[in-house]
């Protein structure tokens, strides 16, 4: 079976509100299948080769101003890697940064490096709370998580949403939509961490990294938590 190679991009920046937990649930979801998971941490100054799958969390505004810079060195790199469809998840920071450029409150813009068609600027309020969303993508038909953002992100062209919001505001608080998606990236403001509550999602990026449908686990305890999450406001 072949192994799936993982990449944790700037983990020591932006890891924010156990973001880090996304990429144990994909590191155990493969080992309990006995499928091969390589995984490389990807650090400022670190040359980034290529992989199957490439994540990146979330964090303050400083940080992301260090990643955004670092970024730009690689952007012709990941370019190529979306268009070879590698599969790309990025948490709220991390989300804006695959876009076209996060306007923050005060500075200048950081710019992101495009891989989806899409762009962020920073809000008045803090969004913060539990978020339930109506997505088609996976069965069951429903994401959880909880975010915690000030940024506003607006998709444009063929960047599609995750999914409708039930619970909380998702990508702006205005147009009903959560999370994007272009080829196989994948952006979602769910923290929580995402994966470890929304296991039917992590197996959809295990598949697509694999190019087959990893075989079902037990996932009894998983469902319970995300059932008990779905609709959850407080
Ligand atoms: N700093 C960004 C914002 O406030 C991202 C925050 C985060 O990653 N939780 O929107």
């Amino acid at each position: 079976m072949k192994k799936i190679r993982l990449a944790h991009l700037y983990p020591k920046l932006l890891n924010i509100y156990g973001d880090g937990g996304n990429i144990l649930t994909l590191k155990k979801r493969c080992e309990w299948r006995g499928i091969e998971i390589e995984i490389d941490e990807i650090n400022i100054g670190d040359n980034i080769k290529e992989h199957d799958i490439y994540f990146i969390g979330g964090g303050q505004d400083l940080q992301q101003i260090e990643v955004s810079k670092e970024l730009q060195k690689h952007k012709e790199f990941l370019t190529e890697e979306r268009d070879k469809m590698a599969v790309f998840l990025g948490i709220c920071g991390g989300y804006q940064l695959m876009g076209h450029y996060y306007q923050p409150h005060n500075g200048d813009k950081l710019l992101g490096i495009s891989l989806m068609d899409a762009y962020t600027v920073a809000g008045n309020k803090r969004f913060i709370g539990n978020v339930t969303v109506q997505t088609e993508l996976v069965e069951p038909n429903t994401l959880v998580g909880f975010e915690n953002h000030s940024g506003l992100t607006y998709l444009q062209g063929e960047t599609e949403a995750l999914g409708k919001m039930v619970i909380g505001n998702g990508n702006n608080g205005k147009d009903g939509t959560e999370g994007a998606r272009f080829k196989n990236v994948f952006g979602t403001y769910m923290h929580g961490s995402f994966l470890p509550k929304n296991p039917h999602f992590a197996d959809y990026l295990i598949e697509l990294a694999l190019g087959s449908k990893p075989e079902p686990l037990d996932d009894t305890i998983e469902n319970l938590t995300h059932n008990s999450l779905v609709n959850k406001k407080y």
